[in-house]
């Protein structure tokens, strides 16, 4: 079993998607084995996206991410990683295949509904970012 770290953005959440965006990504088979609201700071949101932090759209993605609460979900599965980017789809909606989360919620490049992580190695990282071990739940 695979794990990978979702978060529903503050585009997700403000606008009450939350419940329809999880209710997706369960019925695509993925067991949720952590889940926690966060409102994260300016900080916090920054040091999350560091990898982009030389790109012009940064301060904005830090703006946007700390403008609203977060839910941030580690999830499992087989393949977790490469099936939950394709469930969610291309970074910018307009991009993004038919039948995906992105496609169907969200309204622009920038807020784009949910993250997930690019490799199984930066999952990790990012699931301690928001959980330690004791928060998650054993598998089965
Ligand atoms: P992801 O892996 O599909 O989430 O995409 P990236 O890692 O490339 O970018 C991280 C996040 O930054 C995206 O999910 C968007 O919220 C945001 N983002 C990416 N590209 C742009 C852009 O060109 N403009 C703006 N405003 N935001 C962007």
């Amino acid at each position: 079993m695979e794990r990978t770290l979702a978060i529903l953005k503050p585009d997700c959440v403000g606008a009450k998607k939350s419940g329809k965006v999880l209710d997706r990504i369960e019925a695509a088979g993925f067991r949720v084995v952590g889940l926690r609201m966060v409102r994260l700071n300016a900080q916090t949101a920054g040091t999350f996206y560091e990898v982009h932090k030389e790109r012009p759209f940064y301060q904005d993605l830090v703006e946007f991410m700390s403008g609203d609460r977060c839910i941030a979900v580690a999830l499992e599965k087989d393949n977790a990683v490469a099936d939950f980017r394709k469930l969610i789809g291309a970074t910018d909606p307009a991009e993004a295949a038919d039948g995906t989360i992105r496609k169907e919620f969200a309204t622009s490049k920038q807020n784009n509904i949910v993250h997930g992580s690019d490799s199984v190695e930066n999952a990790k990282i990012e699931i301690s970012f928001f959980f330690s071990s004791r928060d998650l739940v054993e598998t089965a």
